[in-house]
């Protein structure tokens, strides 16, 4: 039994993070997410709630066949110790998968194997280029899962970004 783990903070999941996780479903026989920086939403870095990224990667995934796990977890003030926050969350898991060299770095320091996917269409598959998309009234559903469409929609999420965006 093998178990990987796959953090972001999916403001929005797109297209890419969904890539890699298919990509990992096809060498691990569980999946752990942990959705970063729990702690934030109703910003114009990070729009969408812990609650709205979960569901948004619990439905993209939903076809996957391989058991998965969704975590919110909170930011820490302190890195040295972050990776042990992390699994105090998660179920154990024995591979990690990340391209943000952050933590990788925190994740390698601590002896853990890191494997770093190959970034998917980065130009345009960013949560930055989606939220910019989103501002400026361009195309942006075409970039992440059908599923996220629909998340997004329901919550009114475009809207709570362009409202958040505005000054008094
Ligand atoms: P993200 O959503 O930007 O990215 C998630 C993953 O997807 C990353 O590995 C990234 O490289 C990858 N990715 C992005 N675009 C891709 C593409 N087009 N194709 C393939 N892969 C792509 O999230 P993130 O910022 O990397 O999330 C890290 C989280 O860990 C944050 O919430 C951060 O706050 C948290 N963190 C917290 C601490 C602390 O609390 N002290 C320390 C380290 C990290």
């Amino acid at each position: 039994m093998t178990r990987g783990f796959y953090i972001g903070r999916f403001q929005p999941y797109h297209n890419g993070h969904q890539a890699v996780l298919e990509q990992v479903a096809t060498s691990v026989d569980e999946i752990v997410i942990g959705v970063g920086s729990a702690q934030l939403s109703h910003e114009l870095e990070n729009p969408f709630t812990a609650g709205e990224r979960v569901l948004m990667i619990t439905r993209s995934l939903a076809l996957l066949d391989r058991p998965i796990y969704v975590i919110p977890i909170e930011d820490i003030q302190r890195n040295a110790l972050w990776v042990s926050h992390v699994k105090s969350m998660t179920p154990p898991f024995d591979r990690v998968f990340s391209s943000n060299p952050l933590v990788m770095r925190l994740f390698a320091e601590s002896g853990h194997r890191v494997h770093s996917p190959e970034l998917y269409e980065r130009q345009t598959h960013s949560g930055t280029a989606i939220r910019r998309r989103m501002l400026s009234d361009e195309p942006w559903e075409h970039l992440v899962p059908q599923a996220v469409v629909r998340v997004i929609r329901e919550i009114d999420g475009v809207e709570r970004l362009r409202q958040i965006a505005q000054s008094d």
